[in-house]
Order: C-alpha cells, then structure tokens, then sequence
C-alpha cells in the first residue's frame, strides 16, 4: 500500500492522528518548543512513563502512551544540533525520520504526523531540513507497514510554504 504524503499548518498536540513525533532532547524530560507543548498537552504522566526510558541518543527513537491527547502514541526522537551541516546532521536527521517510522510501524501505527524537527531551537535550517525530512520519509515508505499517512506539521505559514516546495518538486 502506497502511503499519503502531506504538509499542514497546525499545532501538532491538536492532530487527530494514530501517532505524533516529538522533537525531544536527549534527557526526554521535557524542554522548550514542540516538546513543551507535547507534555503540556500529553499531561504529567508523560514525564513519568519518559524517566522510564534512560533518555535518548540523537537520531534514535522511543514510542510512549499519548495520554492527554488524541494521539494514542508519542514517539520522541533527538535531532541534531545545527553546527554549519558538516557534522553529520543531515544523517543525524534522516536517522530521526527513519527510526520514528519504524517505532510507529512497530506499534501498527496507520497515521502520523511530525514537527520539522531539529529546525526551532537547535537550528537547522528550514529548507535543508524539509528536503532530508521528505527524501527519507519516502524511502521509508518503499518497505510495506502498517502507515498509510505521514503528515508534516508545520507551525508558521512559511514553513508549510517550504515544505509545500519539496513536496511538489519530489512528487
Ligand atoms: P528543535 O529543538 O528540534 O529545533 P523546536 O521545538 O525548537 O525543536 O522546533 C521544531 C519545530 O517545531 C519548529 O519548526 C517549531 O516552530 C515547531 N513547533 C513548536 N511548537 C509546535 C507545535 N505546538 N506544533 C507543531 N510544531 C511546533
């Protein structure tokens, strides 16, 4: 089954998904962002069942209960920090979409949705970040799973605009 590509403009803790990613920190006890939004949303037994898991390595991925929210999982994933791009960050950040992919199949998730991860606080720039953010996630896809939809969530207009740009040209 082929799965559905698509970008929207929202606050990813309002998605009616089966799942949604979490750009996290490596301590996945909560941060600033897309992350303290989540555990604001998710409520406080997130951090609870998040002490659980030893924290998290950079590029890796671990699923959690949705709790509060209407996603019934969240998967946390660590991007990079942007240091000039010649550190490893675009593998670190096709690592995250590739290893989220595969916890959420790994639950049976059917759809899900991601945050341009590593592009807020840790620095990444918006346009390289859509385009890894997009060519992996396709690939993925090449393997049959349980997905069916993958939504990139933007927070701003012009980022939905980029990632609107990529899509096209790849498609
Ligand atoms: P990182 O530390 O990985 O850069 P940030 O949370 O700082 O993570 O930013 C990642 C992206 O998430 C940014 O594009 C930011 O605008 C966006 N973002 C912040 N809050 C939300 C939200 N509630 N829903 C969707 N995206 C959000």
């Amino acid at each position: 089954m082929t799965a559905i590509l698509r970008a929207v403009q929202a606050d990813i803790t309002r998605l009616s998904v089966d799942a949604i990613v979490n750009a996290a920190n490596s301590s996945l006890l909560g941060g600033g962002g897309v992350d303290g939004a989540i555990h604001r949303a998710a409520g406080p037994d997130l951090v609870h069942e998040c002490r659980l898991l030893g924290g998290c390595k950079t590029g890796e991925a671990k699923a959690t209960r949705g709790y509060r929210l209407a996603a019934k999982y969240i998967i946390h994933t660590v991007g990079p920090v942007w240091r000039g791009g010649a550190n490893g960050e675009p593998e670190l950040l096709a690592s995250c979409y590739r290893h989220s992919i595969e916890v959420a199949a790994a639950q049976g998730v059917s759809s899900l949705a991601f945050p341009s991860i590593s592009t807020g606080i840790y620095g990444y720039p918006i346009e390289l970040a859509a385009g890894v953010a997009v060519s992996t996630v396709r690939k993925s896809l090449q393997h049959p799973s349980s997905l069916t939809e993958v939504v990139f969530c933007c927070f701003s207009m012009d980022d939905l605009a980029v990632y609107q740009q990529v899509l096209d040209k790849a498609a």
